[in-house]
Formats: structure tokens, C-alpha cells, sequence
């Protein structure tokens, strides 16, 4: 006998890059720019808030949406550091990991048959959430000549006025696309006038380097669409300590939206999760009370890596986009590629791990998602690899 699975987990296929890891094993010289995850440890205050909790024997559930205190304190960075004012009793839920805050609000707020708009290329996870939640994904693919921002004018080819909600990362994975708000504000109108529910992810956004034209050096500052005129009553936005605090395995994300929101994902969250782990919720807040200066060393480190590795891809011939934040860039493949031939040749032949970036959805092809959350050495010697690879092909 074999158990049936549900139609919901059979319309999603198994992750494309999985084949990847299995050559990555084959050799054991492999520097991967493949994953998206800070090289960097928690911040040390951090772990010791953690351990420390843990020696005080505090293991027990907190509330459904997460310690008081550190609703608090996110609701006070929201507002010092992105102008966002959240209520930390009603408007804010803290999840496990920004990925759980993305599953909550697609099954509070789809039905099956509603439409989800998600501009393109993006985060692998939200179309399959959309899926499983029975929702339809419509791909709004954004382009690298609008340096892979999102515009009304693609908005309204891929026919997202008739969609139910929005779906948004900036800074971008896998680009590393920002958008001012210049470029948010028609994006906003079109949301206000076709009745768009929108959801931002913004869990990269202390990893923005440059805003409007002026380099900052790592002090380019994010704007979040909720921010926008009547945005805040139709936006979720969703953060979490994973990419800036360096906490991916400590599982903590957050969700700030308008109350009812916020009261949908709890409930479906206090069934199925009861709360986000404790012991990460005193790092979170150790994190938010201590660790501004750390997060703003890792950010420096990415900032350089980032002008390295656009200048060395320009050097040796591929083009990319100047990609502004998160720590990916996406540069193009040489003509005659496929971005997976690419990607796969050079991890055979050099031991370079790069994503496809079909992986990501429409706008992607042609494209290689390359980490740079990878330690200048490595990146050097990658780039030097690649470099060889291209060189024996001339
Ligand atoms: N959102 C984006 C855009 C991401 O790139 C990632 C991880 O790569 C996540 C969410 C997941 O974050 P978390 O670790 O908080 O679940």
C-alpha cells in the first residue's frame, strides 16, 4: 500500500537545486557561493542571552506571539530604524523564522482560487507557500534593465490588477535589487487602486549599501512600502534576525501588519506552533538591545565583498548589475549558456557552487545566483577559478 499524498504537496516540485548538492559532494575542494547564509556567527551578547537563559531554566513556552519584551524592542527598531509604528500587543507576532511569518499570512489571508502576484525572480519559497495554502501563483517577472525593480508597467503586463495580493523582496534574493521609494510609490498607487494586498519581505533590509545614487558605504537606508501613503492598513511586512544578526539556525523571524492580520496568522500560529522558540527569543532581544555595532561590522564586510565581486565578474568579462543589497549578485551568463550548463560546468570543472537563476522564477534564466556572505579569500579564489574556466574557452 502507499499513503496518497496530498494534491496540494504533489503540485510542488521537489527543490531544482538538489541535484547541485550532489555533485558538490563528489569533490571535496568545493567553494560554495551557493547558499544564502551569513558566514558570520551570531554576535557573542547574543549567544550568551541564549546560554544564559537556558542556565536560568527558562524553557518554557512564551506568549503565542512571542515575549512581551521583545515585541517591545521590535517595535521600537521598526520605528527608529525604518519608520515603520507597529503596536507591540496587537500588530506584531514573532514567528519561527521570517519563514514562518511568510507560511502564516499566505494561509490567513488566500483562498483557494485567489490570486498571488510575486514579482520575479524571488525567494524559492513563496510560490510553493502560495500552492500549499491553494492559492495561484501569477509570476510578475522584473527585468535588468530596470535593474530588476519592480514597475507598473510589468505589474500590469503579467495582469497583476486582477490578483489578490502582492508579494515583494527588497533588497532581493536573488538579485540583490532594491528599490528606493521613489520606485515603491508607484508600485504603492497601483496596490491602493487595484485593492492589493501587499507582502514584504524585508528581511535584508540592513543589508542595503546605496540609495540614490549616493554611496553610502553600508549606510544606505531601506524604505519600506508600508511607510508609503495608504499602505500600512494593506501591508504585511516580514523581518527576522537570520541574514543581518547572523541567526539563521536560531529560527527567529517576526511579522508586522494591522491587528486583525496579525490576529489571523496567531491563531493559525497558536495551533500549529504554539510559540517561536524561547531561547531564541532572548537572543533576538539581547540582539535588538546590544548588537547594533556588530551588525553594522557585517554589514561593512558584505559592502566590500559586494564591490569586489562586482568588479572581478566585470573584470573577466561577464556582466552584471549593480546589485545594491541583500548579499547576492546576478551576473549573466557568457552567450551560449544556459544558466544551469553554466553553473553545472563550473562546479564540475573548478569546484565553484553558484545557483541557476531559473531557480527563482521568471526573469531569472540567463542568470547565476552568487552569494557573497562568503569570506573575501574564498571569493577571491572563486572568482579566480571562474576566471580559469573562461580562459581555457577562448
Ligand atoms: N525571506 C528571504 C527573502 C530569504 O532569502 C530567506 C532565507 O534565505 C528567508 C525569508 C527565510 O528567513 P528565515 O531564516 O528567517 O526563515
Amino acid at each position: 500500500m502507499t499513503i496518497e499524498l496530498s494534491d496540494r504537496v504533489n503540485a510542488v516540485p521537489p527543490s531544482g537545486i538538489r541535484r547541485f548538492f550532489e555533485i558538490a559532494e563528489e569533490r571535496d575542494d568545493v567553494i560554495s557561493l551557493g547558499v544564502g547564509e551569513p558566514d558570520f556567527s551570531t554576535p557573542w551578547a547574543a549567544r550568551d542571552a541564549a546560554i544564559a537563559s537556558l542556565e536560568q531554566g527558562k524553557t518554557s513556552y512564551t506568549a503565542n506571539r512571542g515575549k512581551r519584551e521583545l515585541r517591545e524592542a521590535i517595535a521600537d527598531y521598526a520605528a527608529d530604524r525604518f519608520d515603520l509604528g507597529y503596536d507591540p500587543d496587537e500588530e506584531i507576532i514573532v514567528t519561527a523564522g521570517a519563514s514562518e511569518a511568510v507560511d502564516l499570512a499566505f494561509r490567513a489571508l488566500v483562498d483557494p482560487g485567489d490570486t498571488v502576484a510575486i514579482a520575479q525572480p524571488s525567494y524559492i519559497s513563496y510560490e510553493p507557500g502560495v500552492v500549499f495554502a491553494g492559492g495561484e501563483v501569477l509570476p510578475v517577472p522584473t527585468r535588468e534593465e530596470d535593474e530588476f525593480r519592480l514597475t507598473v508597467e510589468t505589474l500590469e503586463a503579467a495582469g497583476a490588477s486582477e490578483a489578490d495580493l502582492l508579494v515583494l523582496c527588497y533588497p532581493n534574493n536573488p538579485t540583490g535589487a532594491i528599490m528606493r521609494e521613489s520606485d515603491l510609490e508607484p508600485v504603492a498607487e497601483f496596490a491602493r487602486e487595484h485593492d492589493l494586498t501587499v507582502l514584504s519581505d524585508e528581511i535584508y533590509a540592513e543589508l542595503t549599501y546605496e540609495v540614490d545614487g549616493s554611496d553610502t558605504s553600508s549606510g544606505g537606508t531601506h524604505t519600506s512600502i508600508a511607510t508609503l501613503p495608504g499602505m500600512r492598513e494593506r501591508t504585511v511586512v516580514f523581518n527576522g534576525f537570520s541574514k543581518a544578526h547572523a541567526m539563521t539556525g536560531l529560527r527567529l523571524g517576526y511579522a508586522l501588519a494591522p491587528a486583525d492580520v496579525v490576529g489571523a496568522m496567531n491563531r493559525i500560529h497558536q495551533y500549529t506552533m504554539l510559540s517561536a522558540p524561547t531561547t531564541a527569543q532572548y537572543a533576538a532581544l539581547e540582539a535588538l538591545e546590544s548588537c547594533d555595532d556588530e551588525v553594522k561590522k557585517m554589514v561593512d564586510q558584505y559592502d566590500r565583498r559586494r564591490r569586489f565581486v562586482l568588479s572581478r565578474f566585470r573584470e573577466i568579462g561577464m556582466d552584471v548589475f549593480e546589485a545594491k543589497g541583500a548579499f547576492y549578485c546576478f551576473p549573466e551568463v557568457p552567450e551560449g549558456w544556459t544558466a544551469e550548463e553554466f553553473a553545472e560546468a563550473i562546479l564540475r570543472e573548478q569546484g565553484v557552487a553558484v545557483v541557476p537563476g531559473d531557480v527563482f522564477g521568471d526573469g531569472g534564466e540567463g542568470h547565476l545566483r552568487v552569494s557573497y556572505a562568503t569570506g573575501l579569500e574564498e571569493l577571491r579564489e572563486a572568482l579566480g577559478r571562474i576566471e580559469a574556466f573562461l580562459e581555457e574557452r577562448d
